[in-house]
Order: C-alpha cells, then sequence, then structure tokens
C-alpha cells in the first residue's frame, strides 16, 4: 500500500461523475435476474450464497 497519492493527475475507472454507466450484473444475477449490486471480486448475491462471482464484460472495449 502507497501513502503517496497525487489528486491531481489520478486516472480512475471509478469516477463519481459517471453519466453512462451500465450496470453490470454478474452471470449468477443475470440467470436469475436479480438485482447485481455490482460489488468486487464478489456481489453480494454470490456473496452471501458463496458463489463464483464471475462478470463477463459484454464489450471487449473497457477503459
Ligand atoms: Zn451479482
Ligand atoms: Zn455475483
Amino acid at each position: 500500500m502507497s501513502s503517496q497519492q497525487n489528486n491531481s493527475n489520478t486516472q480512475q475507472a471509478d469516477s463519481p461523475r459517471a453519466p453512462r454507466r451500465t450496470p453490470m450484473a454478474c452471470q449468477f444475477c443475470r440467470g436469475r435476474k436479480l438485482k447485481c449490486d455490482g460489488s468486487r471480486p464478489s456481489c453480494g448475491n454470490c456473496n452471501r450464497r458463496g458463489f463464483p462471482c464471475e462478470y463477463t464484460p459484454v464489450s471487449a472495449e473497457q477503459k
């Protein structure tokens, strides 16, 4: 863990401002049509059930 953090140039995919944020459900939630919270590495549903949470990217384009 690094205590050095630059607040000026930080490239993070976790931006608070995400106009287009597709709710990505894991395989388990998708199959059961559950509301996936999208937590990683394991979402709430998988975590509770002890299932291996797997996320399959819809498009190959990921930033
Ligand atoms: Zn899920
Ligand atoms: Zn899951």
